[in-house]
């Protein structure tokens, strides 16, 4: 879309269920706030919206958990997170949230409309009941086996290992996540959306009409839409939530993922009575922010929510990130394995742009990404303290050393080919980071912007003012053909830096702001019109002393913090203290499903990684009468070289699968530990290959 009216960008509403970490921001926080940043700079008509998401299961468990209501869970979070998105610099038009009666309203109208025209099927169908706890347990309530991988600990809306959507229906020994109960099933009636009647309409608009969305986005929707969408539940039973607008429908509320968009819609209504200039005309170009485990949300369901009640915009693009992931680990709240944000800001105030510096440089815009905090201090000290802070403190103190605190003028008859070198690049800088930007490519656009920087410190690298100083009369005054070339070079850089305030703004709010405070001008000048511009500060003006933008980061910070995320890890026993069940437990097996696992003892033979996966390895291993090629998941864990020689227990008759186009026959086994480390199964001395276990 060209030159759109307005802009409408919204980002992800978190669940009110736990504060926000750092994977939050990179994940769409901070590139959403990018993005409004650099188009209120280009003086765009928009609005930047987003909220807490205050219903659905992972409220309700969380309230479990603590013994206390719903209402008291997002009553504590919604304010921790709204702070720390403000002092993050997250500038949303709005931070409402969805318990707020606009949103009840909106909602419920909503799902009317389409009610009323007749777009739901009432069905009744048999659904998990916890006989202890007394609800229906919809998705997320039941826990089992995947029946794609295996993976014991699969919802049953979703497996987190495989990433399979699954239904409770699929799992394979259901247990309730309430009570550990056995469910049992009863009879329930629930309002289903026939996803499958927009699948045409996605194809074409999606498939066709959208090639430009990000490869990880568009590659999602594709598999969704090829294979085959299905009639989706919108209510579930619960008394958290909207109220599903209906007599009939007591005891039910809205699906939070019906609800939540909407949320969308209902907190640009609470802002401005002008909400439907942004919602119901076609020349807004609406942007949704999400992580990745969004897509399906935005790009298929809630497009024809909206398509179907018609009226609205439909999203323009959905640029949605990967995860991050912390010093290698996935993020994980229950662990506590996560950089919270509120405790990053105590331990660092005043240091938001060196996170929003990081986490944009790392973003993991086409795949998950690590954050480190060792990648953490060499960021800041390699490049914000000795490219970007450095140029400017530099500049700033010759300046006031050498042309009295003021802008020096500009002898243009003298001008050499150094100085139209980075006239030039001043010049051509802008449209490089716009268009990064543009194409929602933030870290490009962030060291298009540092490469500007670099290339300050290399012009006056090559223009030494200093040295020039030393050329001085009899008297020890600078001579003038010096002091000439002093200015030139100072007014250039002067120049330079204004133009690095605006261009790092969009990224780095507050040094963009320190840096118009050191320039003595207004926010004005930040405008993106005025990038590239050699004339931002005019001659003769007096400056202020130099600030101090980013200092350095010692080496015991750093290990502070990572003390702490190792002490804060919350093992898996503490878990299951707190009145969990053990979420390895599995239902009892007869000694007859034991023996149909064929184990036995193997030598590893040959061990290498498999191309282009950081997780699988690929082994040959010694069975006795035969070898096998067996591809394991410990590539994390072992080197191919530690592997070589050692025994290991392998589950012999497991059906083969191929895995990355590799025929993998039988299993390696290995013990899973708290954290998430696996360590691996071995004789106590060598083993004849092919020895069975039992
Ligand atoms: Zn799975």
């Amino acid at each position: 879309m060209q030159n759109p009216s307005r802009y409408l960008v919204t980002a992800a509403l978190p669940y009110a269920n736990g504060p926000v970490h750092i994977g939050h921001l990179a994940g769409c926080y901070l590139p959403a706030d990018i993005y409004v940043r650099y188009l209120r700079a280009c003086k765009k008509d928009v609005l930047f919206i987003c909220g807490s998401d205050e219903h659905g299961v992972p409220i309700t468990i969380r309230a479990l958990k603590e013994g206390v209501t719903p209402q008291e869970v997002v009553d504590r979070y919604h304010p921790m997170i709204k702070e720390s998105m403000e002092r993050m610099g997250i500038s949303f038009d709005i931070y409402s949230r969805t318990s707020h009666p606009v949103h009840h309203e909106t909602a419920a109208a909503f799902f009317k409309k389409l009610h009323d025209d007749g777009y739901f099927e009432v069905k009744e169908t048999e659904q998990y009941f916890d006989e202890k706890a007394g609800v229906f347990l919809a998705d997320r309530y039941i826990t089992g086996t995947c029946p794609v991988c295996g993976y014991e600990k699969a919802y049953g809306d979703q497996c987190e290992k495989c990433g399979s959507s699954l239904s409770p229906e699929q799992l394979i020994q259901p247990r309730s996540a309430l009570s550990d109960a056995i469910p049992v099933k009863r009879k329930t009636k629930h309002w289903y959306f026939p996803l499958q009647r927009f699948e045409g309409w996605l194809k074409e608009w999606i498939l066709e009409g959208h090639k430009e969305w990000k490869n990880n986005v568009y590659g999602q929707c594709k598999s969704w839409l090829e294979n085959g969408l299905q009639s989706r539940a919108m209510t579930r039973d619960s008394h958290w939530g909207v109220k599903v607008p209906l007599p009939e429908a007591e005891g039910k509320v809205l699906y939070v993922w019906f609800d939540a968009p909407i949320g969308y819609i209902s907190a640009t209504k609470e802002l401005t009575p002008r909400w439907q200039d942004y919602w119901c005309d076609n020349d807004t170009r609406l942007i949704h922010f999400i992580g990745k485990d969004n897509i399906v949300f935005h790009c298929i369901i809630f497009p024809s929510m909206l398509k179907a009640h018609g009226g609205f915009v439909l999203p323009d693009n959905v640029p949605a990130n990967e995860f991050l992931n912390i010093e290698g680990d996935k993020v994980s709240t229950s662990r506590n394995w996560a950089v919270w944000v509120h405790e990053y800001l105590n331990d660092f105030p005043d240091a938001q742009d060196i996170m929003r510096y990081v986490l944009c440089a790392n973003a993991p815009e086409t795949k998950d990404n690590d954050f480190t905090w060792k990648d953490f201090q060499d960021r800041n000290n390699n490049e914000l303290v000795a490219i970007l802070g450095n140029f400017i403190n530099r500049t700033w103190v010759l300046m006031h050393k050498l042309c009295s605190g003021k802008v020096p003028r500009l002898h243009e008859n003298l001008l050499d080919d150094d100085d139209r070198w980075i006239m030039d690049e001043i010049k051509s800088a802008p449209q490089k980071v716009s268009n990064c930007i543009e194409q929602f490519k933030f870290r490009d656009a962030l060291f298009e912007v540092m490469e500007l920087a670099r290339k300050g410190n290399q012009y006056m690298q090559k223009k030494e003012p200093w040295i020039k100083a030393r050329q001085t009369d009899p008297d020890g005054k600078i001579t003038a053909e010096a002091q000439q070339d002093i200015d030139n070079a100072l007014h250039l850089c002067l120049q330079l830096t204004a133009n690095l305030a605006i261009l790092i703004h969009p990224f780095l709010p507050f040094t963009a702001k320190k840096m118009l405070h050191m320039m003595k001008v207004v926010d004005r000048m930040l405008f993106w019109e005025n990038a590239g511009k050699l004339n931002l500060l005019s001659t003769g003006y007096s400056l202020r002393a130099p600030e101090l933008l980013f200092r350095k980061i010692e080496d015991e910070e750093i290990q502070k913090q990572i003390e702490k995320l190792k002490a804060g890890l919350v093992p898996a026993e503490e878990k299951n203290a707190s009145q969990l069940p053990d979420e390895n437990a599995k239902a009892e097996i007869s000694f007859q499903d034991f023996e149909k696992l064929d184990l036995r003892i193997g030598t590893v033979l040959t061990c290498e990684k498999v191309k282009n996966v950081d997780k699988l390895l690929k082994l040959e291993v010694d069975l006795g009468h035969e070898k096998r090629v067996i591809v394991s998941g410990i590539a994390q864990h072992y080197s191919p070289e530690e592997l070589v020689g050692r025994q290991v227990v392998i589950v012999a008759n497991l059906a083969p699968r191929k895995i990355k186009g590799i025929e993998s026959k039988g299993m390696i086994l290995t013990a899973e530990d708290a954290n998430g480390n696996l360590h691996l199964l071995q004789p106590d001395q060598f083993t004849e290959p092919g020895s069975a276990v039992k």
